[in-house]
């Protein structure tokens, strides 16, 4: 794993690597905590390389592990579609062409953004799981209604909270929180006059 901290200050840098050995130690028995821990896992380090900490994974129908990503915008070039959802589902469906995600599980450590949640659903992914919620801000507790041909295809997919350990969710919404403010102002600063 490349762990090299870009734009963090130190205090950051310390904590993120406390939560790190938090969850590569975590042992759980609920029914989604490895799922969990390793999307975690994935935004923690997606978070030391100077990305917006977000990881997800993909599960195959027979549970196993067949893609974990994180969120790439900045690292390794800028690239503003690379939401973790969005690079993973991008090098799937590259490499596996024209395959369906039928009884596929997506696991998030957010609750996805909107521009990914429509990027879900023309996936066709089976089953979305989010650690965390982004409660009133996700394209699912969020305030914002599907349009009625996105509704009617998302009819098919099944969105919710993963049955993990809630120590898991604090741990993905502190890491986001310890990374989003650099990310942001990186975005604000490809908006400033020379
Ligand atoms: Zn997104």
């Amino acid at each position: 794993m490349n762990s090299n901290p870009q734009q963090l200050d130190a205090a950051r840098t310390d904590r993120l690597a406390e939560l790190r050995r938090e969850v590569d130690s975590h042992r759980g028995d609920r029914p989604h905590d490895e799922w969990s821990r390793i999307a975690v896992s994935e935004a923690i380090e997606a978070a030391f390389e100077g990305n917006a900490a977000i990881g997800v994974l993909l599960v195959g129908p027979g549970g196993e592990v067949i893609a974990r990503d994180h969120n790439r915008m900045f690292r390794p070039h800028f690239r503003s579609d690379f939401h973790a959802e969005m690079v993973l589902l991008t090098a799937f469906e590259e490499t596996n062409r024209d395959a369906d995600l039928i009884g596929h599980t997506l696991v998030s450590s957010l609750e996805p953004c909107e521009m990914c949640m429509i990027r879900i659903i023309n996936a066709g992914v089976t089953n979305v799981l989010y650690v965390s919620p982004d409660l009133g801000k996700g394209a699912i507790t969020g305030p914002n209604a599907l349009a009625p041909h996105w509704a009617r295809l998302a009819e098919h997919q099944h969105f919710s909270a993963a049955d993990c350990d809630p120590r898991l969710a604090e741990i993905a919404l502190e890491a986001f929180g310890l990374a989003i403010g650099d990310v942001v102002e990186k975005l604000m600063a490809r908006r400033s006059q020379p």
